[in-house]
């Protein structure tokens, strides 16, 4: 069976210890392919190789920003040219329904093409400077911060790849990059496409492996000058431990446990569809998940007899008969959920719906939960609190708008909310309360190329997407100019 593998400097390479691991499909527990399993010393192959990429060929860095923009929209086309393949993979590797990996494909082509014209946009600024000194102007130089490390999780392999990577090259930035061992296929086809772009050698280095082994030897390396991490908050926090010795740049987009709050004056039924995207959606396997549902009193029976009638109908399969659910990543995420879902029931929340396994006929060696939803819950139990990331939603009722906001900012985390209501004015005030990076009216999940994306809290540091996506791959110089060139007259004797 096809053995994946590593590539550093422009080849793809066997990790150095010669060992291997299986990458399994969630919907039937079979072997899809197996990874090379990286050591430390591949890794520090890889960090040389993108350190000796950007001080030394510099063939990336110097490549002009017109040619490097047409690069960027080169590895868009090739993706579009393979989206079927590349969506295939996800959904094999990860579970997802088709529809929703080719929804990722689409996003992370329309990224890459995106940062090819952030490229040549005007950008910096220039200042009108007196400091005593005489007539002097400055201005910024964008400029890139060298030797970058990545780091990805599994529930949108390809998706959250490509929001590192693609801001990442657009700034010139040379990049060791290390996906999670449980989907790592559809990244290792991405480096493909980066070798047949023309992507020249050392610039892109893929490295799979352990958080251990890799992940830590990247975020502790002092050759290493910038990290940026997506996954959970608890490894954020190593991550954060591990940059310290050479004060890298870091960018952290870590867990959630997002509030949806729902008024009486919202129009429901759409409410009710927008918190099965925001409960269900990929599994309910997504960071910004809004699966703490506060439901205000007048409509909270309505609402929970309606989400329950939708979750109950949802089909369930495999991801490439384009169910409305798939299987969780893996069978050890997926027991993890069932913990969660024993716990709330032993803690005293209602169980609406779901709440089970499915074990039968097709599910039986796949890793399928059925799509529960909790109601009666409360601030203090463990499902309202701690992160699932799962197919699990938990409600909570409400009397007063103060109430809901204080319920909705009482957590740790602040990376997304949503809020239903008709009345605007409300909406607004309960944007500006909620103590986090996004926040939906009247919509839940949606995620934007052009937009920031990003926690408060321990949601994380920093933001991808957008304009703000590329300054975190930037360093900014400050030049100033001294107009009249000549003796100052400061030291005269
Ligand atoms: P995880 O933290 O377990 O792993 C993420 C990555 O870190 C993997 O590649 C893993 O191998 C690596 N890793 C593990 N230990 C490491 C270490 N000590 N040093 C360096 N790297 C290490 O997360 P996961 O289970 O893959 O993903 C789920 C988590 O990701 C959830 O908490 C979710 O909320 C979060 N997430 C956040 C966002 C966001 O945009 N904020 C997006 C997607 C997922």
């Amino acid at each position: 069976m096809d053995l994946k593998l590593n590539y550093i400097d422009g080849k793809w390479t066997e990790a150095s210890g010669g060992n291997k691991r299986e990458v399994i499909n969630p919907a039937t527990g079979e072997i899809l392919a197996y990874t090379t399993e990286s050591t430390e010393e591949d890794t520090r192959a890889a960090i040389a190789a993108a350190k000796r990429s950007f001080y030394k060929t510099r063939d990336w860095r110097d490549t002009d920003g017109q040619d490097r923009a047409d690069m960027l929209l080169k590895i868009a086309d090739l993706m579009d040219k393979y989206k079927d393949e590349l969506a295939r993979i996800d959904t094999l590797d990860n579970g997802k329904p088709l529809r929703e990996s080719e929804g990722d494909v689409s996003d992370a082509i329309h990224c890459f093409r995106y940062y090819a014209g952030l490229i040549t946009a005007p950008s910096g600024h220039t200042y009108e400077v007196n400091s005593g000194f005489g007539n002097m102007h400055a201005f910024t130089v964008a400029e890139p911060v060298g030797v970058v490390g990545q780091i990805t999780p599994w529930n949108y392999p390809l998706l959250m790849a490509v929001w590192k990577l693609a801001p990442a090259i657009a700034a010139a930035n040379s990049v060791v990059f290390k996906p999670s061992s449980n989907c790592p296929l559809s990244t290792v086809r991405l480096f493909e496409i980066f070798e047949e772009a023309g992507m020249p050698k050392g610039s892109v280095n893929l490295v799979l492996g352990s958080g251990g082994a890799v992940g830590h030897t990247i975020a502790s390396s002092a050759d290493v000058d910038m990290v940026t991490f997506t996954g959970s908050t608890k490894v954020g926090q190593s991550i954060m431990a591990d940059a310290v010795g050479n004060l890298k740049k870091i960018g952290l987009e870590l867990g959630g446990k997002s509030p949806n709050i729902v008024f009486d004056d919202c129009d429901i039924d759409g409410a009710v569809e927008w918190a099965m995207v925001g409960t269900f959606f990929n599994q309910g396997q997504v960071c910004s998940a809004c699966a703490r549902i506060y439901v205000q009193e007048g409509i909270h029976e309505e609402f929970v007899k309606k989400l329950a009638a939708k979750a109950n109908a949802m089909t369930i399969g495999s991801g490439l008969d384009n169910p409305d659910i798939g299987p969780l990543v893996s069978e050890s995420q997926m027991n993890k959920v069932l913990g969660y879902i024993e716990k709330g029931k032993s803690e005293g929340a209602k169980l609406v719906c779901g709440g089970y396994r499915l074990t039968d006929g097709e599910y039986a060696k796949g890793f399928f939960v059925k799509p529960t939803v909790f109601d009666g819950c409360t601030q203090d139990m463990t499902i309202v609190r701690e992160e699932i990331f799962g197919p699990v939603c938990s409600i909570i009722p409400f009397k007063t708008e103060e109430e809901a906001v204080a319920m909705a900012n009482d957590t740790q985390y602040g990376l997304a909310g949503a809020v239903f209501t008709n009345d605007g004015a409300k909406a607004l005030r309960v944007m500006k309360e909620i103590r986090a990076g996004i926040l939906w009216i009247n919509c839940c999940e949606p995620t934007f190329n052009q937009a920031p994306w990003g926690g408060y809290k321990m949601s994380g540091i920093g933001r991808e997407l957008g304009t703000y996506g590329i300054e975190e791959y930037q360093e900014i110089k400050q030049v100033s100019v001294n107009l009249n060139p000549g003796v100052l007259g400061w030291y005269e004797h």
